[in-house]
């Protein structure tokens, strides 16, 4: 073992500051990572908080962070894939148990003995539990660790190990493609990467927002069309024409306006989280066979596609870089929907 620099929080009422932690070395089939740039996604803020406590208690010290971009420094003797330099990345899962049908499936996101990158026991007993992103660096078994295109800026990268695949691998479920008509509910950090991918994928974009001011930034990202939608107007002009709907809105909202504007066989799917349950008109759906799903982030094989297609698109995450001292501040922010459009922490910090 030896001590990694980091960021935790000691309770859910302390902020983050500067810690160190153990790593286990690097053995066998493991990868160790200097990480470079790590993205704040909300649930970071949830889990520091303890705000899940009745489904993910958090244990402390919580070391956060699933957005992990950095280079090899070294790997295990059983290690093909990677080799000291190369660029890698992790995101919210560092193993499973390889064998269920969901893993068989390359489905690694729906495995029942998933281990999450921080939060979650530690099967190789370094610590009580996984101690995530926010640290200069990491140990992870090479099953779980991506290859990143070079041509892309590593700042911007980092929040495509979350927010990137939670938004690209619905749309790969659903068939989002040229000639499809495609609505991205919210601007945000799920919402802003949905507007890229959808539009590189060759669909008619449409961006829903509450907030006029964010027009001219949806049409800079890739929408074809801004729709704000308090207008009931602007709406209806809409009506059953989607053939796929993005909804990344975590707060609550109405669900059953944006369902009205499925076409036949169309599916709004779910990304964000609203804390209420959600009223839904039967007849919304019934009506054009419509669905209403949701989708965490993806598999492995499909996290690595997602990378290689921002390789080909050259697409990356529009992101503020911060320094980790101003992680707290951060996430002050992140509450007030305070960024365009995601944080990512240059880890260089870390050793000031
Ligand atoms: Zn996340
Ligand atoms: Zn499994």
């Amino acid at each position: 073992m030896y001590n990694a620099k980091a960021y935790s929080a000691a309770s859910a009422t302390s902020p983050l500051a500067s810690t160190t932690i153990p790593r286990r070395d690097p053995v066998d089939n493991d990868v160790q990572i200097e990480i470079l740039f790590c993205g704040i996604c909300h649930s970071d803020l949830h889990q520091v908080r303890n705000e899940w406590s009745e489904a993910m208690p958090t244990v402390y010290p919580c070391v956060p962070g699933h957005e992990i971009v950095g280079r090899v420094t070294s790997v295990g003797s059983a290690v093909t894939a990677f080799k000291a330099g190369d660029l890698a990345a992790v995101g919210c899962m560092v193993d499973s148990d390889r064998t269920c049908p969901e893993c068989q499936a390359g489905q690694e996101q729906f495995c029942p003995n998933f281990i999450l990158t921080y939060n979650f026991p530690d099967s190789h007993g370094t610590a009580p539990v996984t101690y995530g992103g926010y640290s200069d660096g990491i140990v992870v078994d090479e099953k779980f660790v991506l290859r990143v295109p070079p041509n892309l800026d590593l700042a911007g990268v980092a929040p495509l190990l979350c927010a990137g695949i939670t938004t690209f691998s619905p749309m790969r479920h659903w068939n989002v493609s040229k000639g499809k008509k495609v609505g991205v509910v919210g601007l945000g950090g799920l919402g802003h990467m949905g507007v890229k991918f959808a539009h590189a994928l060759g669909a008619h974009v449409v961006v829903f927002t509450t907030s006029p001011n964010k027009k001219e930034d949806a049409l800079r990202l890739g929408a074809d069309e801004v729709v704000i939608s308090k207008n009931a107007d602007e709406m209806k002009k809409h009506a059953g024409s989607f053939n796929f709907i993005l909804d990344a809105v975590s707060a609550d909202h109405d669900i059953n306006a944006y369902l009205g504007l499925l076409a036949r066989d169309g599916n709004l799917t779910l990304v964000g989280a609203p804390e209420k349950p959600l009223a839904i008109s039967a007849f919304n759906l019934i009506m054009g066979r419509r669905s209403l799903s949701g989708s965490p982030i993806g598999g492995i094989a499909e996290t690595q596609e997602m990378l290689d297609f921002c390789g080909e698109h050259n697409i990356t995450a529009d992101v503020e870089v911060i320094p980790i001292q101003k992680v707290n501040e951060a996430y002050e922010r992140l509450l007030k929907s305070d960024v365009k459009y995601r944080f990512s922490i240059d880890m260089a910090s870390l050793k000031a």
